[in-house]
């Protein structure tokens, strides 16, 4: 069975409420009188149990309306643009950052060393992450020239594209996108915030991931003009953003391969927390929790 794949859900309005469907498997479906927060349980599960995907990644066409569970983060109509394939790096992660990885988290410790990154496969996509072992460490941007010939000048002109060395069988340029202006994560008032390692305080912080929802960010982190184009997540790990017209028309085009486009949820200051706790991390375990015992 396959696995970790996206799948496009289809759906429109019914006398009884709501009908989805899984569009290369039109004979999956589900019917509900509203959408909530369940939605995008009840769909995982549907698509496990119907042998569709034991691990599925759900875009919606068209996007879910605005009176979704979530509609509260949707300010404006801004889509995170993420990868949902795999690129094989060559190496450990410690050999691409200028102070190696921090030895309780495993994350890389200060910024991108010269070194181009090394493609020891072909990649599964037109926008990937990389598999093991890099896998959640240190995410680059992996793009192909395809995917970013898909984007305009303006938006191009919002990062940085470093040459990407190909393995033996790769026949694609690809690109390492570094995003310019890369807003992060913003812990939530009434959810979990995430954690923190001990050792070198790299932080990772857990949005309420409501059905549909890429990320969330605080509207104050957006920096204003709006670039065309920014990045979501932290110095190690990002995602595009682009307006929502944009990111789904990319994802209609060919070089789109591997693109999944969800929602970027956009919280007001009232929403966020400006004081949170994070569990602390010792690389061993989680260390006992007590409030106030780590500063920011
Ligand atoms: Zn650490």
């Amino acid at each position: 069975m396959r696995e970790g794949r996206t799948h496009r859900i289809c759906w429109r309005h019914t006398p009884e409420g709501y009908e989805f469907w899984v569009k290369s498997r039109p004979d999956v479906r589900l019917a509900c009188p509203e959408i909530t927060d369940d939605l995008g349980f009840e769909l995982d599960l549907l698509l496990m149990e119907s042998g569709v995907d034991t691990e599925p990644l759900l875009t919606f066409d068209p996007p879910l309306p605005n009176e979704a569970a979530n509609a509260r983060w949707l300010v404006d109509d801004l889509a995170v643009v993420a990868g949902n394939a795999y690129a094989w790096l060559a190496g450990q992660v410690a050999d691409y950052y200028e102070g190696g990885v921090c030895k309780a988290c495993r994350r890389p410790q200060g910024p991108r060393n010269e070194h181009p990154l090394v493609m020891s496969h072909p990649p599964e996509g037109d926008l990937c992450f990389p598999g093991a072992p890099f896998m959640s460490l240190a995410c680059p941007l992996i793009c192909s020239e395809r995917f970013r010939s898909l984007l305009t000048p303006e938006e191009q002109a919002c990062a940085d594209w470093l040459p990407i060395e190909r393995g033996p069988r790769s026949r694609r340029k690809y690109f390492e996108c570094v995003p310019h202006h890369v807003v992060s994560e913003c812990p939530i008032k009434g959810s979990s915030a995430g954690w923190r390692c001990v050792v070198c305080g790299f932080t990772s912080i857990t949005s309420p991931q409501d059905c549909g929802l890429g990320a969330v960010v605080a509207h104050t982190s957006i920096s204003v003009p709006r670039p065309p184009m920014f990045g979501v997540g932290s110095p190690t790990w990002q995602n595009l953003v682009l307006p929502g017209p944009r990111a789904r028309a990319i994802l209609k085009q060919r070089g789109s391969r591997g693109v999944y486009v969800r929602s970027l949820g956009v919280a007001e200051a009232d929403d966020v927390e400006s004081e949170a706790q994070f569990r602390p991390f010792d690389g061993r375990k989680f260390v006992r929790w007590r409030p106030g015992s780590l500063e920011p």
